[in-house]
């Protein structure tokens, strides 16, 4: 809860030094009667549910419990607890749990850089007798792989809006090409 109030005044510090900018013309207050770029995919328009407390996006169509008072919405139909705080202009995301993303991030780069690191080493311990440039073609799959791996963790972990819009994009454009199949 601290941690909590903290968070909320470092945002507020921001609020305040954006506010008293010139730029504060354009501002743009969190209400039901506005429309807003969707937070989630960043491709879709967010607008409220008439009668509800509800923000919904016509792209990604996930639903949105919006909290007026602090400025925010949290993903409401997902068991992921993800949250954005509109500061007048765009979204910030609110931070997820820090353990877990301390566990994802330590993870994804372990494997990362363990297996290249290991190839780098037995190369330099055992150098191989001819000069062919495997080693190295090897070492830059590995990597090239390996990173991929973390990219897709990291970009599941943080639900990015580019990673959410090409998912549902390639979703589709399964489900048309499937469609166009059985007529
Ligand atoms: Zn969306």
């Amino acid at each position: 809860m601290g941690e909590f109030g903290h968070r909320r005044l470092q945002i507020d510090e921001r609020y305040d030094s954006e506010a008293s900018s010139p730029q504060a013309i354009g501002r743009k207050v969190l209400s039901y009667e506005e429309t807003y770029r969707c937070p989630a995919c960043a491709s879709g328009e967010l607008s409220a549910i008439a009668l509800m407390d509800i923000f919904a996006c016509d792209f990604c169509r996930h639903m949105f419990s919006a909290n007026l008072e602090n400025q925010s919405v949290h993903l409401a139909d997902s068991l992921q607890p993800m949250g954005w705080q509109w500061n007048g202009w765009r979204w910030q995301t609110a931070q997820q749990s820090d353990t877990a993303a301390v566990v994802i991030w330590a993870f994804t780069l372990g494997l990362t850089l363990a297996p290249v690191g290991i190839i780098a080493l037995s190369n330099y311990v055992f150098p191989p007798l001819d000069s062919t440039g495997f080693p190295h073609m090897w070492t830059a799959l590995t990597l090239g792989s390996h990173s991929t791996i973390s990219i897709w963790l990291l970009a599941e972990y943080y639900r990015w809006p580019w990673y959410i819009s090409s998912r549902i994009r390639l979703n589709r454009l399964r489900e048309r090409l499937f469609s166009s199949d059985d007529a």
